[in-house]
């Protein structure tokens, strides 16, 4: 390639995501550059990670911890330059070497940085979901005033972004679209019963039969939380409604999601479960470029399953469709309460159970209002937590 090379920042990078990126960009020294990359927990990673990607600076919104990643850049060997506090991760997008954001933090705390990205006019590869679902609107009327492109990174989103026609990713009435059909794997406790979903344990919920992923998002696949959390996603991605967007178990995960067209036609993307697809998609679209990913061999799939959702014991996929439903803040409120009881599982000091009744009662507690912009998203955001904390202290 004779163009300049795209200057790409990852939020999140020593996540699962962001750690698939850097697989695929170091397969493309000459396409891209890595500019920034931001980390939270582990800072021995983040400092590997700049100096093997010879990034340009290293990101951490937590200013108390600055000098813990001066310290270990130098350890690493990176000359990396350190932006830290909590406006870090925004500067980061700002730079203007920065021409790609890949937002790869988990939950709410990604929403401003990914969000700043669209305001931009940065290609933005979101794999970030619950800051579109939380901020949907405001997403779309960023990228409608700057020409930002938003390319989804998560699967499904990614493999319908591809069954639809370029010409109207966001007009699926012009696309003669009837139906975004989304895929479930169906998580590891597809076949349980009532009983055995009362006594999980967070290590067998993190224990996904398909993908490998962090700890909130596996959690979230067991509860079936994570497809209610996609379809609020692509309701706002594809700017439609709950009426056009159907939820099918594949326990397989090989068909990543289909899009029914009028005419009867369904187009399926299909591939190996393994995010290097859709991330080499995002990054490259509307070219390809070289994942690293297995290729798919059909003689050797058996079959391919397709079952109804059951939401009796997956209550959370019917609370997120409910919640897109209401409308306004309800998708907020869902968010934030998902992520209170998610956290309080993973500290065992909640049951696997507990997780929709918490996000049931918190619901049933705040009334939706409107979202106008990033201000009203915080602020429900903030109160939704607070009572979903109670519901917690409540259970214990
Ligand atoms: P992960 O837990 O492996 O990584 C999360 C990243 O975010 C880490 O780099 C962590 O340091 C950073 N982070 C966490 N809390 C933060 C905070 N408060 N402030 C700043 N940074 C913070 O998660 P993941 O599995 O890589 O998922 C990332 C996002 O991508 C999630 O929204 C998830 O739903 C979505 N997603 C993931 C997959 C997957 O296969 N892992 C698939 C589709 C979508
Ligand atoms: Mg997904």
């Amino acid at each position: 390639m004779s163009q300049t090379p795209q200057g790409i920042s990852i939020l999140g990078a020593t996540g699962s995501i962001g750690r698939s990126t850097l697989d695929v960009l170091r397969r493309h020294p000459d396409r891209y550059r890595v500019i920034a990359l931001s980390g939270h927990g582990n800072l021995e990673l983040l400092a590997q990670q700049c100096r093997q990607h010879n990034a340009q600076f290293a990101v951490i919104s937590d200013q108390t911890r600055a000098s813990d990643l001066r310290a270990a850049l130098q350890a690493a060997g990176s000359h990396a330059q350190v932006l830290a506090g909590a406006n870090a991760l925004v500067e980061a997008v700002e730079l203007e070497q920065t021409d790609t954001v890949m937002a790869a933090i988990v939950g709410a705390a990604g929403l401003q940085p990914a969000l700043r990205a669209a305001q931009l006019g940065k290609r933005l590869l979101l794999a970030n979901k619950e800051s579109m679902v939380i901020a949907g609107p405001l997403f779309a009327k960023a990228s409608a005033a700057s020409g930002a492109a938003i390319i989804p990174v998560d699967s499904e989103h990614n493999a319908l972004f591809q069954a639809l026609p370029d010409h109207c990713k966001t007009d699926l009435g012009a696309a003669g679209v009837e139906k975004l059909i989304l895929t479930a794997s169906g998580g590891p406790f597809r076949l349980a019963d009532a009983a055995e979903l009362e006594g999980v344990t967070p290590a067998e919920a993190c224990a996904h039969p398909n993908w490998d992923m962090g700890k909130k998002i596996s959690v979230d696949s067991a509860t079936l939380m994570n497809k209610g959390l996609e379809v609020i996603e692509a309701a706002w991605l594809f700017h439609t409604g709950p009426e056009q967007i159907e939820v099918v178990v594949h326990p397989q995960s090989i068909i990543h999601s289909l899009v029914a067209y009028r005419d009867g036609s369904v187009i399926a993307q299909m591939g190996m479960p393994d995010m290097r697809t859709p991330i080499a998609h995002a990054l490259a679209w509307p070219e390809r470029i070289e994942s690293g990913v297995e290729r798919l061999d059909l003689s050797q799939m058996r079959q391919l399953e397709f079952y109804e959702p059951d939401t009796q014991r997956f209550p959370c996929l019917a609370l997120a469709f409910a919640a897109l439903r209401d409308g306004g803040s309800a998708a907020v409120t869902l968010n934030a309460a998902n992520e209170i009881a998610v956290e309080a599982f993973l500290n065992e000091q909640v049951g696997f159970m507990d997780i929709p009744r918490i996000i049931e009662n918190t619901l049933h507690r705040y009334e939706a209002g409107p979202v106008e912009n990033l201000a009203d998203v915080l602020a429900y955001d903030r109160a939704a937590r607070r009572l979903a904390q109670e519901e917690v202290r409540d259970n214990v």
